[in-house]
């Protein structure tokens, strides 16, 4: 059993920043993810894409924030259960809570924390019979290290800024890039948009709008796709073919932990970010409230405020008088004695 001050459920920028609030006030956290690395979608959709939006930071790659907030957590001591979802809480007499990870791992602590962000990345997969045969092997949900792509021929698809950034991106680098998407109406930035049309007309990429790819060729890896259009069908040669649709949100087994939820997030009051279920926050992009705004920015106000109420949990007797940094400075956990304890 690993014990802790704080249970942390995802290890985004969110998770991450949470455990240097936590460790200002001498909380312990400990944190799960399902995915082997720590990050979230920064580390798993866009480690490479430019962030400007981080105060502080004009730009910031997303990948060097995760290595950033890694090293501002590190004085605190995090203990981390990577690789496994979390899949159930229990509630116990004394009022603390067990967390059980899909491998069976349990975790005890007074206070969790849901970061669970856009829940499991689930990307939307066109509706293709035999594209679960080029999975890896030709066929891309997401973009994460274009390095090994840049100046390979390629065919993209989606109308959203995700699809329209890296055709431009490819493009730019020397690939040759056919975008392919179902209408002429983009959703993506209109600046993108004007961009791809002048890639296009400068000949390093080819539209192919009212388009889908509908059939997809190979024998083990993927070899050509072809695209529909109303009137022809076309066969392009491909080993590379990224249908960006975005990723659609699932909560997974957070769902039925007795949450409210509404549109997939958690419902929290916006005065500590607490649940329905008391001891229980949301922070992050996993939660809702009026106004809420997706941004790692606003997830950073979250998780600090949500260490503050749950101070008051774990030490109901003692009173917390909030002092900046700049008076204590940061005293991590170097000489105590870990807290956690981990028992096999
Ligand atoms: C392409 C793109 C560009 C973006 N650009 C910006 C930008 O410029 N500025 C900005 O502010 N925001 C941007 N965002 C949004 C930003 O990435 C999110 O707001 C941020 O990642 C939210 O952080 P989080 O920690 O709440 O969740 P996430 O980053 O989603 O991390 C959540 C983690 O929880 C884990 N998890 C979920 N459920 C479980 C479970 N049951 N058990 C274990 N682990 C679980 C997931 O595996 C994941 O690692 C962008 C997003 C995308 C996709």
């Amino acid at each position: 059993m690993i014990k802790t001050d704080i249970i942390i459920i995802g290890a985004g920028p969110v998770g991450l920043f949470a455990i240097f609030e936590a460790g200002l006030m001498k909380l312990r956290c400990h944190l799960i993810d399902a995915i082997p690395q720590p990050g979230g979608q920064l580390a798993e959709i866009y480690p490479k894409k430019p962030i400007y939006d981080i105060p502080g930071y004009p730009s910031v790659l997303a990948g060097e924030l995760v290595d950033k907030l890694m090293e501002q957590a590190a004085p605190f001591k995090p203990g981390f259960t990577l690789g496994e979802r979390a899949d159930s809480i229990e509630k116990q007499e004394d009022g603390t809570f067990i967390v059980t990870t899909s491998k069976g791992t349990q975790h005890h602590a007074p206070v969790v924390m849901i970061a669970g962000g856009l829940g499991s990345f689930e990307p939307r997969k066109p509706l293709i019979i035999n594209i679960a045969d080029f999975e890896d092997k030709g066929v891309r949900y997401i973009v994460k290290d274009p390095d090994q792509f840049e100046g390979k021929d390629m065919v993209i698809s989606g109308g959203g800024d995700s699809a329209l950034d890296w055709a431009i991106y490819f493009a730019e680098k020397g690939s040759f890039v056919h975008l392919v998407h179902r209408s002429d109406r983009f959703r993506a930035h209109k600046d993108s948009v004007a961009r791809a049309y002048e890639l296009a007309a400068n000949g390093k990429m080819q539209l192919h709008t009212f388009g889908e790819v509908k059939e997809l060729e190979g024998n083990d890896e993927l070899e050509s796709v072809v695209i529909h259009t109303k009137e022809e069908k076309t066969t392009v040669k491909t080993d590379l073919w990224f249908p960006l649709f975005g990723l659609s949100p699932k909560l997974g087994p957070i769902g039925n932990w007795g949450l409210e939820i509404e549109k997939n997030a958690i419902v929290v009051d916006t005065f500590d970010y607490q649940t329905n279920l008391p001891g229980v926050f949301a922070i992050g992009d996993v939660n809702t409230y009026p106004g809420k705004l997706k941004l790692i920015l606003c997830g950073f106000h979250e998780a600090t405020l949500a260490v503050q109420a749950s101070y008051k949990i774990i030490n109901p007797d003692k009173k917390f008088t909030l002092k900046y940094t700049t008076v204590q400075g940061v005293q991590g956990f170097e000489n105590e004695q870990p807290k956690e304890t981990v028992t096999p």
